[in-house]
């Protein structure tokens, strides 16, 4: 899997004042799985070391790029540069993108926007973020600073392999009966987002208007990437898990059932994580081969070696 990353988060020296800002969730958990495509706007406009550049309102509620050392043409020339980082991202099979927090050029919503008498006034995306979000609209993108918290790492990691796999999926030339297949292993994990988007994806599927397959796909691919990027909850999660439960409860001793409620309970009053429930479920799954819950994305969205359900605060 590949994922553009800004640069100075891999380490590369090209921060303004040279230095770095290297992130080891990223390039150590991450860089397991995963292939970096590094950029750098700033890097390439104008080299490293370089003079401080911020964003500052203009008349019509946009901004627009102010070096510290007054040169003029910094927009044209950051444009130019970002047009070039943009090309070499969309060149490759790119899964999702990493921004670095609080820059004028890659802050996810925290790029300070400055009033023309120089006091800060509030946060945006930065430019080359605005570009992008132009570009790929529906591909996952975080910065690194939001990362930090658990809960939206692991939506976002989520996220991620689920795009992935959509797009893998897409790639196999897959037939109606595949989709169907592919639907439902995400059954779970769309519910733990969206339970009418999920409705929804589930009409498409069913093809009441007698669509061709290459429409329906491409119908399916807006809204389930739509959903991919909604964030799941406990509440929603704890639903899923009591849904999953149903699938079981007749195979199950007794105190199984109620060692299993238990711990749905305890997850839902955050005393476990979500990683206990599910390991349970994932047992009995196993146990008593029960195949539609043995092929749940949800029970494994991602390498379990990011452990990302093991913190209690990754639920919400
Ligand atoms: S422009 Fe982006 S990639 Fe380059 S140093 Fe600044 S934050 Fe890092």
């Amino acid at each position: 899997m590949k994922i553009a990353v800004s640069g100075c988060l891999l380490g590369e020296e090209i921060r303004f004042n040279g230095g770095h800002s290297q992130d080891r969730f990223v390039t150590q958990s991450l860089g397991e799985y995963a292939q970096f495509v590094s950029f750098c706007p700033e890097h390439l406009a104008f080299g490293t070391p370089r003079s401080t550049v911020r964003l500052v309102e203009d008349e019509n509620d946009g901004y627009y790029i102010q070096s510290s050392d007054g040169e003029v043409d910094v927009m044209d020339k950051l444009l130019h540069t970002n047009n070039i980082e943009l090309q070499k991202i969309q060149n490759e099979p790119i899964r999702g993108i990493i921004f670095k927090s609080k820059s004028p050029s890659c802050g996810l919503g925290s790029a300070l926007i400055y009033r023309t008498n120089g006091y800060s006034k509030e946060k945006d995306d930065g430019l080359f973020v605005k570009m992008c979000k132009e570009r790929f609209p529906l591909l996952p993108m975080e910065e690194e600073g939001r990362l930090n918290d658990p809960w939206l790492r692991e939506n976002f990691i989520m996220q991620l392999f689920a795009y992935d796999d959509f797009e893998n999926f897409k790639a196999s030339k897959p037939t109606m009966k595949d989709l169907v297949a592919f639907h439902q292993s995400y059954k779970f994990m769309l519910q733990a987002k969206d339970e009418v988007m999920y409705r929804r994806l589930g009409r498409i599927v069913g093809n009441h208007d007698k669509l061709s397959f290459d429409e329906i796909l491409k119908k399916y691919e807006h809204v389930f990437k739509t959903i991919i990027a909604e964030k799941s909850s406990i509440a929603k999660n704890r639903n899923v898990l009591e849904h999953m439960a149903g699938f079981v409860k007749d195979k199950i001793s007794k105190v199984e059932k109620e060692m299993l409620h238990e711990q749905i309970h305890d997850y839902a009053n955050k005393i476990v994580p979500l990683i206990a429930p599910l390991s349970r479920l994932h047992m009995f799954a196993k146990k008593y081969s029960v195949e539609y819950l043995l092929n749940q994305k949800f029970l494994h969205p991602y390498p379990k070696e990011l452990a990302l359900r093991s913190d209690i605060k990754s639920g919400k």
